[in-house]
Parts: C-alpha cells; structure tokens; sequence
C-alpha cells in the first residue's frame, strides 16, 4: 500500500465532499493521516502547528478562499480544488503556486484521479526538497572552498612577497599582470601605477658597458615557448629610478590546453655579490701592496749588498738591520692576516673559557712595560675590587686589549701617560684604554677599523700595519660586543670595548660549566 501515513490536509466546507473523500480512503484503503478544517481560519491555526505533505483546499469558503493560504505555503503542495466552470481560477491558482487542481464535477468522478495526484504532488515536494538540501550542500561547499582559494590566494601573496628575488608575470600580450615587492624596487615602480600596461614600457635590460638593449627573456619564451635564462653576466635593469645588476630567468605559464597564458620572469639581483667580489678584490689588492713594500726594500738591501763589494761593515749592519726591520714587518703582517682571517672564518672556539680581564689586563700592562719605559710613558691599571668572569676566547681578549695598549704608546708623545682598566655596565663589561697622546682626527675615527687603514700624519710615520684594530672590532664583535672611540687632536684618545656578560641560563642549560664571581 502506498502513501505510508502521508499527512494529509482537506479544507472543505461541504460536507457532502468531506463525506466522499472520507469514503475514498476507505474505499480505496489509503494510509493518509488525514486532518480536515472547515474554514480558512481553522486550516491557518493548524498550519500554524502542524507540517503536512499535501494540502487538498477547496477555492471558496465562508472565511476566505484558498489564494489566503497559498502564500504561506510554499514547501508543501496544493491541491486546489473548483467547481465546474471555475477553470481560470485553477489556472490563476497555478501561478500563485499550488501543485495542481481538480475540477469537481457533481458526480465527483475527480476523486477517481486524486490518490494518483496527490502521490505526484507528495513525491514532486520531496523531490524539491532533496534538490532544495543538494543545492544548500553545494552552497556550503562553494564557500568552503572560496575560503580555501582565499587561504591559497592569501599565502601565495606572502609567498611572493617574502621571495628575494623580483617576480614578474605577465599575460601573452606582455600586459603586466604582477610584480612583487622586490621587482617593484628593481623597476622603480608600484604594481598599481603599471598593472596592465605593456613590459617594454616599464623597464628595460641592457649591457652594462655596450649600453646595448638585450632581448627581454619574456620575449624569447613566448617566441619559443621554452624556459629561457639570460647566461650574459653583465645586465642590468633600468627601470624608473636606480640601475641594478641583475640576471634573468623566464618560463612560460601554461594553459590547461598547452598554449601559453603569459610568462613569469625572475630577477637576480646581483648587487651584494658584487660588493663582495669588489671587497675580495681591494683586499687582494691591499694584501699584495702592503706585502710588495717591504719585500721590495728588503730586495733593494740584498741587492746593494751583493752588488758593493767595497761596502764598509758599518754601512752593510745597517742595511742588514733594516733588512731585519723589514722582515719583522712582513712577519707582524702575515701574522695580522692569519688572526683576522681566523676570526672571520669562525673558525674559533669563542664562548668557551672563563676569562678573569683583570687578569688579562695586567698581563698584557707589564708585557708591554719594558716598550712603554724605552718611550718614557707611564702605563696604569686600574683595578677593580670584585671581579665578574666573562666567558670567551682568553688568547683573542688578550690580543685586542694587547693592540690597543700598544697603539697607546706608539701614538703618545714621551713622558705620557696610558691608562688600561675595566668597570661594569648594564650587563656586560667596559674594557678601557685611554692614553695622552696625539689623537686622531673625527674625520679619520669611522675608517681606523678598516683593514690596512692607517692615519696619514705628516712628520714621521709611526710604523705599524693597519691590522690593529680591524682584529680588535673583530674580537668585540665575535664576543658579541662593540668598539667605541673618543679622541682629541693633542689631547688623547679613549676605546672602549663593551663586552656582554655571557648569558648564565642558556650557558647552564647548555650543560657546560659557568663561569663564577670571585
Ligand atoms: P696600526 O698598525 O697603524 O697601529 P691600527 O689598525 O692599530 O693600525 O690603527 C689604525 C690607525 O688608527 C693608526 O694608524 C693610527 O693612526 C690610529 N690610531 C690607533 N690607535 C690610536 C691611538 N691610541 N692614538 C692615535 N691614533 C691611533
């Protein structure tokens, strides 16, 4: 039996036709939950309580007609029934929305098709309602995956951003469809003020020396449809401001079909290598000047020696004394080289050993006492009562507070005075070494630290290498620490070196032994 307990709603005010649909369920044993309401304001209040499957509503009732309760109700189907004649009113019942319509005729022969009708009716609202749930589903799952092409979006955005090299895409037109962050600095302009406008007119690359335009890798691609890498080293870019070194590299963005859509290109941009290779170059180039010097005045000596036979012994010990002099130079400046090369390797163990600097201070004070009196300077160490270990590399502390005592004496006239101590400060320590002596010119102070750099002073030159104090910023700065410099010309010079103190817990958890007051 088919329409299994199917609530069924009758609005009918005639109670011969309540009579016959009663009788048709009987007759024909139909399983309906049947509810019956008389008037329009009766079918309202139990609509207001109850869901039905179908509703069978009669157009005319003493309260209303059936169009009062249409509107309510548009997930359940309605059956809306007329009397003969009444045609363009089921016609107009339909627009409004009911399911169907029956005519009722006097011998009531419709009630023959109306189990069949509302079987269509019921199984049409359940068919509406599954398409109804499909299409929230779907709706549920666009939005999901909106969401997710947002997240997707929103990443690949980051993404391009954080990249460090320029990303260029444009569409086989050459418009251009995105620029990150850093093709935006390379080209000199701003993604919004270039999006859609074509790539020649942006920037261009070109030999750096010929001057000459290089074909714009986005041009090979899509002439070959290739991955195409500019190999020439010497491009640059000229976009709206500044001109870059870079290198190229372009690939095509495929269709799902195969045919080109556009072109992404990278930029290299090859500025700090080129700084680097320009450091390495000059250091070559100071390395080998600073070591020619005194090798040729060594050669010269030798020379002279071997060529004079007639040189008096007076004169060949003092050309084997300068001979001497210089070979020193030569071996403090490939011992200089080593320790800084060592230092920026790395290659040292720093953070290893407690150093006690009071310790290392007065060693490093009486070594250089004897070279100290020979000049009639007074070396003092302050000292201080308590003392905080730092922990560090003791033989590269003893080398810079060693270099900066030296520069001391060598740049202080006879009779002067050089002072060396420590004290503490906001966690870290202050290595100090003042001295009265000729001072350093402000101009001079930021380029001191730089290798083989020495102030030009007219009179004699005061020997030395240069190396100095690029291995004392060094040994400060592999400790952590920094170098700060107060001169005046004639009146004397203050460094001081501001080391941390090592961090005790990370030192501890790091299971290695720390470092005690004293
Ligand atoms: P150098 O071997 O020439 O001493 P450094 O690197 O130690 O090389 O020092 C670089 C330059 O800084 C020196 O040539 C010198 O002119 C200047 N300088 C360093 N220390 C002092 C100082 N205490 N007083 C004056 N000038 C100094």
């Amino acid at each position: 039996m088919e329409a299994a307990g199917w609530k069924v709603l009758l609005i009918e005010d005639d109670k011969i036709d309540q009579q016959a649909f009663k009788r048709l369920i009987r007759d024909e044993n139909l399983d309906y939950n049947y509810t019956l309401a008389g008037t329009i304001a009766e079918a309202k209040s139990i609509l207001d309580r109850e869901e039905f499957d179908v509703i069978i509503a009669d157009y005319l009732l003493r309260d209303g007609t059936a169009f009062d309760i249409l509107d309510s109700l548009r997930d359940t189907p309605v059956i809306f029934a007329t009397g003969a004649g009444n045609e363009k009113l089921a016609v107009k019942a339909m627009k409004a929305g009911a399911y169907d319509y029956l005519i009722k005729n006097p011998e009531r022969s419709y009630l023959a098709v109306l189990p069949l009708i509302i079987k269509n009716a019921v199984n049409h609202a359940n068919m509406q309602k599954e398409v109804k749930s499909y299409h929230e589903n779907l709706e549920g799952l666009v939005k999901e995956r909106t969401e997710q092409l947002e997240a997707e979006k929103e990443l690949l955005s980051v993404t391009f951003a954080s990249i460090t090299d320029g990303i260029i895409v444009v569409d086989a037109n050459k418009r251009i469809v995105l620029f990150n962050k850093v093709a935006e600095i390379l080209a000199g302009v701003k993604l919004e003020d270039v999006k859609g406008k074509e790539i020649d007119d942006i920037f261009r690359l070109v030999h750096e020396r010929s001057r000459e335009i290089v074909k714009n890798p986005i041009d090979l691609v899509l002439a070959s449809g290739d991955v195409q890498t500019t190999i020439e080293p010497d491009i640059i870019i000229i976009g709206n401001g500044r001109e870059y070194p870079v290198s190229a590299a372009a690939a095509p963005i495929r269709k799902p079909h195969g045919q080109i859509g556009g072109v992404v290109m990278l930029l290299h941009n090859l500025s700090q290598e080129r700084e680097i290779d320009r450091i390495k170059r000059d250091f070559v180039s100071s390395v080998s000047h600073e070591l020619r010097t005194p090798l040729t005045s060594i050669k010269a000596y030798v020379e002279t020696i071997l060529r004079d036979r007639n040189m008096s012994e007076q004169t060949k010990h003092e050309f084997l004394l300068a001979v001497d002099d210089e070979s020193k130079r030569l071996t403090e400046l490939v011992n200089g080289l080593l320790e800084i090369a060592q230092l920026e390797s790395g290659g040292i163990n720093v953070l290893k050993q407690c150093v006690d600097i009071q310790v290392v201070i007065k060693q490093v004070a009486s070594s250089l006492q004897q070279a100290a009196k020979s000049r009639k300077i007074k070396i003092q160490v302050d000292t201080f009562e308590t003392t905080q270990q730092l922990l560090g590399n003791e033989s590269k502390i003893r080398s810079l507070i060693s270099n900066l005592v030296n520069n001391a004496i060598k740049f202080t006239p006879e009779g002067g005075m050089v002072r060396v101590g420590m004290q503490y400060q906001h966690g870290g320590i202050v290595i100090y070494v003042s001295d009265t002596g000729i001072g350093i010119p402000k101009e001079e102070i930021p380029k001191i630290f730089d290798r083989f750099y020495r102030v030009h002073r007219s009179g004699r030159q005061i020997h030395g290498t240069g190396l100095g104090l690029a291995i004392v910023n060094e040994v400060a700065v592999i400790h952590g620490g920094r170098v700060e410099v107060e001169s005046e010309l004639g009146q004397g010079t203050t460094f001081k070196v501001f080391l941390p103190l090592f961090d005790r817990n990370e030192f501890e958890t790091s299971g290695a032994k720390k470092c005690t007051a004293n």
